[in-house]
């Protein structure tokens, strides 16, 4: 199927093609990765994420839409609820930031698809600047929380899909500002050798979490996550075993 703008997140593109969500997804737990895939789980959207995604939106320029599909953000007397008041500050600051501005002058939500490692892959680009740069967009907590959220992965996967289509190598950049009550903002390249272990990782698992997409073996339950929890029955076990974790 080919790609646009209102079939990308669609449950069909979601089958058909892999992305890096997805991927961290199965990396997660390949049993809530395939009942999200199934429509049978649906992971909730929490207040906190809808914060990054109104950030995203401004910059794409859609804040408009957005706010009319995420009635949850405003309060019943119709204001923007708190945490997108400081959305709109964290907004105000980036814009004025001219290094942080310049970072993400590319083209916008751009979407590439392509081969690799045997799978179709979707991706679709915060900030694509074709001889210079790709850079995306993260609102996060903290900045030394960076690294736990694994963007090497998807900084990995856009360089190779950007190659893959242009044959053109570009760094890869994130453009992080914190929600603190003083924002923090830098922007991180990340290294080539971290993008170089990355991929690799993707490669050895790309080929289980296909073949447990397409059916071939089961996925496992991961028994943490909210999807495993919400499925399981009680069992007895061993009390020590809560000593090991
Ligand atoms: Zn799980």
């Amino acid at each position: 199927m080919l790609l646009n703008d209102s079939n990308y997140y669609s449950d069909e593109a979601n089958r058909e093609f892999f992305s890096v969500s997805q991927f961290k997804s199965f990396m997660s737990c390949e049993a809530r990765a395939i009942a999200e895939l199934n429509g049978e789980y649906k992971r909730p959207v929490t207040r906190a994420l809808l914060v990054g995604s109104f950030v995203d939106h401004y910059f794409e320029g859609t804040l408009d839409d957005f706010m009319k599909e995420n009635p949850a953000i405003f309060t019943r007397k119709h204001e923007l609820r708190a945490e997108f008041k400081r959305a709109n500050e964290i907004i105000k600051t980036v814009k004025e930031d001219v290094k942080f501005m310049d970072s993400l002058s590319g083209e916008k939500q751009r979407i590439f698809t392509f081969d690799l490692f045997g799978v179709p892959w979707k991706a679709k680009l915060d900030s694509y600047n074709p001889g210079k740069a790709i850079t995306d967009l993260k609102v996060v907590a903290r900045m030394y929380k960076l690294p736990q959220w694994r963007y090497d992965i998807q900084g990995a996967i856009y360089q190779k899909g950007v190659e893959i289509v242009t044959g053109e190598k570009l760094p890869f950049y994130l453009a992080v500002v914190t929600k603190e009550k003083v924002m923090d903002r830098d922007i991180w390249q990340v290294p080539q050798s971290t993008l170089d272990m990355a991929l690799r990782q993707v490669e050895e698992n790309i080929g289980r979490y296909a073949d447990i997409k397409a059916g071939l073996i089961e996925p496992v339950h991961c028994g943490k996550c909210d999807y495993c929890k919400s499925i399981k029955q009680a069992s007895v076990r061993n009390y020590n075993e809560l000593l090991e974790v």
